[in-house]
């Protein structure tokens, strides 16, 4: 086992002795020269894996009907039980959330400017640039971590032809005042709920907001279709244009009436799709404890502080995120993020350094005098741990445990990160 103490400090117990975490509490962290935490790697989004019988039965039939894709039954099953679950009432699936973002970008008609969070996964302004259309990057809400309302009102110009907000971690964006300022701007209102299949606001389900939401079906999503998602929307003409366009504009045969892609969702992804769909309550059921798990285990531990679900909504707790305030815990997020793969646990810097600061989608903002102080500060403290099937709550605990006694011991840490070589660092701890 590789350690990076072997010639300066002995194994040190730490004092308490009294609790029954304490064979894993009192371990000392792999930094230090201990065993790692974890034998296998865990990781931010590893598959939820479905039952595998039932899959590959859904699988022969699909071969057995020759029907591999182009809307065959398994699609067409697919979408209804997600319009079902998201009380929309039309759904169109697609081969991935992106290329159902940049479809349903080109059927509402969006161009010229768009505003969207700079802090979200790069495909909403990828998505937003790849149709030709200027991203205008918002600030986000300290707490929800989704566009600042008033940032959103701010930025809208005379070329602003639309708004895509993101549910980001499932969190709802104020849909409300949203949709009041699209209405009064005449704008469109696209949501990316990629996060967000299965969670409501006000008991209503996330899906019917605004003129269309999309979903991501990607393996790392909550539930997942290898590779797919999904627009719905309560717009029966829109959806009836997504559903010609995803397939290269054709509305009958040998008729194209519609500039169209190739964005259609297979058989097999499909079949993947309602696989997962049936396990979708046994992954939340796996998740909420997962949840419980790290609040309870990062409660007390200073400057690390996990987002909180409301309980009266439903949520899919599929994303762990934990912001750290260095001044308080003494060790940055970066190292954290360096002590824990060292544990063999793979945490993740979310969405870090903020899709402003990439070098594609720099010149957008270069002189767009928006400051984003909030997507700033949230780049460099939010960390996301790993969940979903492939953790159990014991691991969290060993791994909460194993976060709390870094901070207790900070100075040791950061001192050992500073002259550790080990190649399983991520290179950034050494920027
Ligand atoms: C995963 C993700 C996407 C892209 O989804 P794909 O299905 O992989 O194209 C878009 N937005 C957010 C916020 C995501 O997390």
């Amino acid at each position: 086992m590789q350690n990076c103490t072997d010639a300066v400090v002995p194994a040190r117990r730490i004092e308490s002795t009294s609790s029954n975490l304490l064979c894993n509490t009192a371990a000392t962290l792999a930094v230090l020269g201990g065993d790692s935490a974890f034998a296998e790697t865990l990781h931010v989004g590893k598959p939820n894996l479905p039952d595998r019988q039932r899959f590959m039965q859904r699988l022969e039939s699909v071969l057995d009907s020759y029907r591999l894709t182009n809307f065959g039954p398994q699609v067409v099953e697919f979408e209804q039980s997600v319009a079902e679950l998201a009380g929309a009432a039309h759904c169109v699936a697609t081969c991935n959330a992106t290329t159902g973002l940049e479809l349903a970008i080109r059927a509402l008609g969006m161009a010229g400017e768009v505003i969207v969070p700079s802090f979200t996964f790069v495909a909403d302004p990828a998505a937003l640039a790849w149709q030709g259309i200027t991203p205008v990057f918002c600030d986000v809400d300290p707490h929800t971590h989704c566009v600042d309302v008033a940032r959103v009102e701010a930025a809208i110009t005379a070329r602003t032809s639309g708004i895509l907000a993101v549910h980001l971690w499932g969190n709802i964006c104020a849909v409300e005042a949203l949709q009041e300022i699209a209405d009064r701007h005449r704008i469109k209102l696209l949501f990316d709920a990629a996060h967000a299949f299965g969670c409501t606001v006000g008991k209503r389900a996330v899906g019917s907001f605004g003129d269309a939401e999309v979903f991501s079906f990607h393996a790392t999503k909550f539930i997942n279709a290898f590779e797919g998602g999904a627009i719905v929307t309560n717009n029966a003409e829109l959806a009836q244009r997504l559903r010609f366009m995803t397939n290269f504009g054709f509305s009958a045969e040998d008729e194209v009436s519609h500039l169209g892609v190739n964005g259609k969702m297979s058989e097999a992804s499909a079949a993947m799709g309602l696989t997962s769909l049936e396990a979708m309550s046994d992954i939340i059921q796996h998740n909420r404890r997962n949840h419980e798990a790290y609040v309870r285990g990062l409660e007390f531990v200073p400057g690390v502080r996990v987002l909180q679900r409301d309980p009266a909504e439903q949520h899919n707790y599929h994303y762990i995120v934990a912001e750290i305030d260095t001044a308080a815990t003494g060790l940055s997020r970066d190292q954290l993020v360096a002590m824990l793969r060292l544990e063999n646990v793979m945490a993740r810097r979310y969405f870090h350094p903020g899709c402003h600061r990439m070098p594609p989608y720099r010149k957008f903002h270069a002189d767009a005098g928006c400051a984003l102080p909030v997507t700033e500060a949230l780049s460099q403290n939010v960390l996301v741990l790993p969940t979903g099937l492939a953790v159990s709550a014991a691991d969290v605990s060993l791994l909460t445990s194993r976060i709390a006694v870094a901070v207790q011991q900070a100075a040791r840490v950061r001192a050992e990160l500073a002259r550790c070589q080990d190649p399983r660092l991520p290179t950034f701890t050494t920027e």
